[in-house]
């Protein structure tokens, strides 16, 4: 419960987990983390708080212990790190993120897309996206890229319950889906107009992919986007299957015969610029990465996703971040919920180290995973200045994990390890790690006492 006063300072007794780089990341054992009251009020009316301080705990009590209003809290067994950002998730499809996964156009067909379905209903839905809201809190995620359903109100109702900085869109489906997920050119396009007005920089034109979205509203949609401010979203290439598929069903269309690339047809339906966010990118030319380059598209990888049927993905490959890197593309992690099975970041960041080092791509460490999981994010969505990581003057949005037992020498990677995978925890444990999230300085989940 919140209490009725609220102190202009809170510190916290804990250790800090601070990403700053892909290869930096600060870490201060016994530390304590400062937040002040701000004149800005919350959702609820009470006042929002900041990061204002950090550092050891000795020198933070020495410098705020005789401040008049002020609330310690003991934290000392547990680790504070800033919460998470998801670039790439379906809300809508968390019932469908375990179901049997042989390839994606067929999960797709066969469970995703029925399950979808179901939110035309908008009681289903508003009832949905309460619970959903519930379980981004619990894993710590307060921010990010998210997919609805085709239907306006799956937007609405993630913008009214998910709690943070998301970004949502409706899908867009007008051609080669099933009937009962088909809308006209003419319906989509107001609805994007509609939304795209409301809700400006909040909302992303989500065609769901180029074989379901019929370019001329692409291209129309864009239009809408840019006027108002909007993020877009889509998948690109994330199987061999499905780019031959669309290159296939492209070049057989007015304006596209020509066409030698998917990120191509995107480029052309003018999609592609800095708020735009790709989903996969897995099977990418050098000509492709050097048109997200140029047109500063942000590509959201999906691991657990992408990862072996074995491991619950969908299959599809690994993405080659250092290539993505190499070309100056901007990147950020996402859980993929329902093509991912786990909607905890700390699944998707063991899931990227793992299958990487696999692989023995050693640049994919922990701190880099961690960075590419708040920071990066948080920047690609345009509000690095505000939250991110824990800095003085940013939103103080942070979650609090069961410290691991100390190690004498450990370096910040192997304590990050330690503390994403502990020993004895299955993937789905993962969920259960964050025991506390805090939203501008109030916990909005808890399962501490
Ligand atoms: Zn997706």
């Amino acid at each position: 419960m919140e209490r009725s006063f609220f102190p202009k300072f809170k510190i916290f007794l804990c250790q800090i987990i601070n990403p700053l780089k892909d290869d930096k990341c600060q870490w201060i054992d016994g530390g304590a983390v400062v937040l002040l009251r701000t004149q800005k009020l919350s959702l609820s009316g009470a006042p929002s708080y900041v990061f204002h301080d950090k550092g050891q705990e000795k020198d933070i009590l020495r410098k705020y212990g005789s401040k008049r209003s002020l609330e310690i809290i003991d934290r000392k067994s547990f680790t504070l790190l800033p919460s998470f950002f998801d670039l790439h998730f379906h809300w809508v499809q968390d019932e469908v993120r375990l179901m049997p996964k042989k390839s994606l156009l067929e999960w797709l067909s066969k469970h995703t897309w029925p399950y979808e379905a179901k939110f035309k209903s908008k009681y289903f839905s508003l009832r949905k996206a309460k619970g959903f809201s519930k379980e981004l809190l619990k894993v710590g995620t307060l921010g990010g890229a998210c997919y609805g359903s085709l239907h306006g109100h799956s937007v609405d109702h993630g913008i009214e319950f998910f709690e943070g900085d998301f970004v949502l869109g409706n899908v867009i489906m007008t051609m080669n889906s099933p009937d009962y997920l088909t809308q006209s050119k003419e319906n989509a396009l107001d609805l994007i107009r509609e939304k795209a007005k409301i809700f400006k920089s909040k909302y992303a034109l989500t065609p769901r992919f180029a074989p379901t979205t019929h370019p001329d509203v692409m291209k129309k949609g864009a239009f809408f986007a840019n006027r108002h401010g909007c993020f877009i979203q889509t998948h690109l290439s994330e199987t061999k299957q499905e780019i031959e598929y669309v290159l296939s069903l492209y070049r057989q269309m007015d304006g596209f015969n020509k066409v030698k690339s998917y990120t191509e047809i995107y480029q052309k339906c003018g999609i592609l610029g800095p708020k735009t966010i790709m989903g996969h990118g897995i099977y990418l030319s050098e000509k492709e990465l050097k048109i997200l380059s140029k047109t500063k598209a942000a590509i959201a990888h999906c691991p657990t996703s992408n990862a072996p049927v074995k491991d619950k993905g969908l299959g599809s490959g690994l993405f080659d971040f250092e290539k993505a890197e190499k070309a100056k593309i901007k990147w950020a992690l996402g859980s993929d919920i329902g093509g991912g099975p786990f909607l905890s970041m700390f699944d998707v960041i063991n899931s990227f180290v793992k299958q990487n080092r696999k692989k023995k791509v050693w640049g994919a460490t922990f701190v880099k995973g961690l960075n590419r999981s708040t920071l990066v994010p948080a920047n690609i969505l345009g509000i690095g200045e505000n939250t991110g990581n824990i800095e003085a003057g940013k939103w103080a949005n942070f979650i609090f994990v069961p410290s691991p037992p100390k190690k004498k020498g450990e370096d910040v990677d192997s304590f990050l390890k330690r503390l994403c995978s502990p020993k004895g925890l299955s993937r789905n444990d993962y969920k259960d790690l964050v025991v506390e999230t805090f939203l501008k300085g109030h916990s909005r989940y808890s399962h501490l006492n």
